[in-house]
C-alpha cells in the first residue's frame, strides 16, 4: 500500500472513531516515531481529538524536546498526565530509586506506578482509545484487528497504523519534515523512560533496547496491550 492510500485509511477510521466517541475518544501518545505521523495525521484532519501523554518523572530531555516541538508546531496543548506523587515517593523510600533494574517485580511495580495508574485515570470514562501499533512490530501482531475490543481497560482500542511499516513511517516523516525524537538518529528505536532505554546495533531485535538486562521472554512491555494485567502480548512500547 502507498503512503497516500496509508494516510487515506488511517484519518478514515479516525475519524470514524471520533464520530462515534467524540470526547470519549482519547490517544495517549508516547511520541515514538509512528506517533508523530498520528499526531501530525490527527492535527491535520481530525483535530477533535485528544491527544495525552505521560511524563513518567525519568524520561530523556530529547522526548521533552519533543513534546515542546510539537505543541509549537501545531499549536497543540498535549494533555500531560503525571504518576500520583505520593505513590512514587512511597516506591522510592521503600524499593530505591533505581528499584526497575533489581528484579522484574519492581520493574513491574515502577511501570504500574509510572505509567499504568496514571494511564488507568486519564482512560477513565472514555469510551475508546488510539494506539500506534503496527503489524510490523512483532510476529504476534500479525491477528491485531484495527478495532477490537480491550479486556485490560474495558474500551474499544482502534489500532489506525496497523498497516504502515517502518519504512513508511520514515518516509512521511522525511516528506513532512516532521519533528522527532532525536535519540532515533542515535539508534534507539523504542525510546521510554531514559533508564530503561537503550540504542540497538544492527541485527538486534528492536525489542531489546527496552529493559534489556532481563530476560528475553520478559522483555518489551510495560502491561498496557496486555490480555490481562499478568500477561504480554509482545508490546514494542508506543501507546505509551
Ligand atoms: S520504563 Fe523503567 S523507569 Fe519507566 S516506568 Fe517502567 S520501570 Fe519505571
Amino acid at each position: 500500500m502507498g503512503i497516500d492510500s496509508l494516510q487515506s485509511a488511517t484519518v478514515a477510521l479516525l475519524k470514524t472513531a471520533h464520530d462515534k466517541h467524540g470526547d470519549k475518544l482519547i490517544y495517549p501518545c508516547a511520541l515514538g516515531s509512528e506517533g508523530v505521523v498520528q499526531i501530525d495525521l490527527i492535527c491535520r484532519h481530525v483535530p477533535g481529538i485528544r491527544i495525552m501523554t505521560l511524563d513518567t518523572g525519568r524520561l530523556p530531555q530529547a522526548t521533552y524536546d519533543l513534546m515542546q516541538q510539537l505543541q509549537d508546531r501545531y499549536h497543540l496543548q498535549l494533555d500531560i498526565r503525571f504518576p500520583d506523587a505520593q505513590a512514587v515517593e512511597k516506591m522510592v523510600r521503600e524499593h530505591g530509586v533505581n528499584l526497575f533494574y533489581e528484579s522484574l517485580e519492581n520493574r513491574k511495580m515502577c511501570c504500574g506506578v509510572r505509567k499504568i495508574e496514571p494511564l488507568r485515570k486519564a482512560l477513565a470514562g472514555m469510551g475508546a482509545w488510539i494506539t500506534g501499533r503496527r503489524r510490523d512490530q512483532a510476529e504476534n501482531r500479525q491477528s491485531i484487528q484495527q478495532v477490537e475490543n480491550d479486556p485490560v481497560f474495558g474500551l474499544l482500542k482502534y489500532n489506525p497504523m496497523l498497516d504502515w511499516t517502518e519504512a513508511d513511517i520514515w518516509q512521511y516523516i522525511r516528506d513532512n519534515d516532521l519533528p522527532y525524537n532525536r535519540l532515533h538518529d542515535e539508534h534507539y528505536v523504542s525510546i521510554g523512560c531514559e533508564c530503561c532505554s537503550r540504542a540497538i546495533t544492527a541485527g538486534e531485535d528492536p525489542r531489546a533496547g527496552r529493559w534489556w538486562w532481563e530476560q528475553q521472554d520478559t522483555l518489551a512491555e510495560c502491561g498496557l496491550h496486555v490480555t490481562s494485567l499478568g500477561g504480554r502480548t509482545g508490546e514494542s512500547g508506543e501507546g505509551i
